[in-house]
């Protein structure tokens, strides 16, 4: 049976590492602040924004939430984004995806103040990404690295393949796992053979958005597999085929009426891979706990305190 890299466990050390540092910044003038932006009414927004602040209460950090309404315009939030960029006692901005199809979301995350964003997917901190500046990382291929090292995957000298070119994911992993002296080839849609070039790789992250596409054909024996995908499955046929018929997803797919499926067969990998992290219980808890890490630092660095 391969290792699973737990997510749970993971999360919860990163989240204990940040509890003294969240007290040591409260008792030397004021603790973390975070500004969240959430515009609308969209279902997933408001429980990703409902668990971040949730976060924030755990550790003792300050949140905020802004809620625009739906028909908000771009310059308004520009607007929003400029106040906070202002205000001292906010440490960190995250304006929440997807905006209002209207608004130029390029351009509101590119008003956020640098050492601000803790998404880290403002241009220039995707340029210190590059050339391998400090500055603040995208949460989820942060977390994806945190899950690496946590659990002592060698990555130096190794063959990583990401799967996905995204600038949310598949571009700044690549550049991270690159910075760690991996040997990283990024594929896509358009690449020819990825079966066979997911083949070659000692670390495969698999970033698609396609339930279960990673099947056994591109997984060598003895890889690790990080599966970024969320896939929600709502037909019961697909259920069935990709978990085998399993009675306890099909109970679970029949009680919620859908169910959470990655990128890579849960079957194949589990026969295939040395180590691979779950979805769920993998990649996906991190990237909050990865927001918080951004939103500690940033408030550190402005208190000066590194
Ligand atoms: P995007 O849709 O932005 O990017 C998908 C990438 O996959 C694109 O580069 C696309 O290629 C590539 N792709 C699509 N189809 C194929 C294919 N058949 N073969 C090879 N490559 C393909 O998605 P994201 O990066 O935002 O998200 C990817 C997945 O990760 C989603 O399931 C998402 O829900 C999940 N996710 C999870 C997070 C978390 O766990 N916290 C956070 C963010 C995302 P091309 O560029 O050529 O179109």
């Amino acid at each position: 049976m391969p290792q699973i890299l737990d997510g749970n466990r993971v999360r919860d050390e990163i989240m204990n590492d940040l509890k003294p540092r969240v007290a040591a910044l409260a008792a030397h003038g004021r603790p973390p602040g975070l500004a969240v932006v959430l515009a609308g009414h969209d279902p997933g927004s408001e429980i990703y924004v409902r668990n971040k602040v949730r976060a924030c209460q755990q550790l003792g950090i300050r949140s905020e939430t802004l809620t625009p309404p739906d028909s908000v315009t771009t310059e308004e939030l520009l607007g929003m984004v400029a106040e906070l960029n202002a205000r001292p006692e906010v440490d960190g901005i995250l304006v929440q995806l997807p905006l209002p199809p209207r608004v130029d979301a390029k351009r509101v995350a590119a008003a956020i103040a640098p050492d601000k964003d803790v998404d880290g997917l403002h241009p220039c901190n995707i340029g210190n990404l590059v050339v391998g500046l400090p500055g603040l990382r995208a949460c989820t291929p942060a977390g994806i690295l945190e899950l690496l090292k946590r659990y002592g995957i060698p990555i130096a000298g190794k063959r990583a393949v990401v799967v996905g070119r995204s600038d949310i994911v598949g571009k700044p992993v690549a550049f991270l796992l690159l910075h760690e002296h991996a040997t990283v080839t990024m594929c896509h849609s358009r690449t020819a053979g990825l079966a066979a070039v997911c083949r070659e790789a000692d670390i495969l992250v698999a970033a698609i958005g396609r339930p279960a596409m990673i099947t056994g054909e591109y997984l060598a024996p003895g890889v690790t597999v990080i599966d970024v995908g969320m896939n929600r499955l709502d037909d019961r046929g697909e259920v069935e085929r990709i978990f085998r018929n399993s009675p306890r997803k099909l109970a679970a797919f029949d009680k919620n009426r859908s169910v959470l499926v990655g990128d890579v067969d849960p079957f194949d990998v589990a026969e295939k891979a040395a180590a691979y992290s779950p979805v769920p219980g993998g990649v996906g808890l991190l990237t909050i706990a990865m927001l918080m890490s951004n939103t500690v630092a940033s408030a550190e660095r402005r208190a000066g305190a590194c």
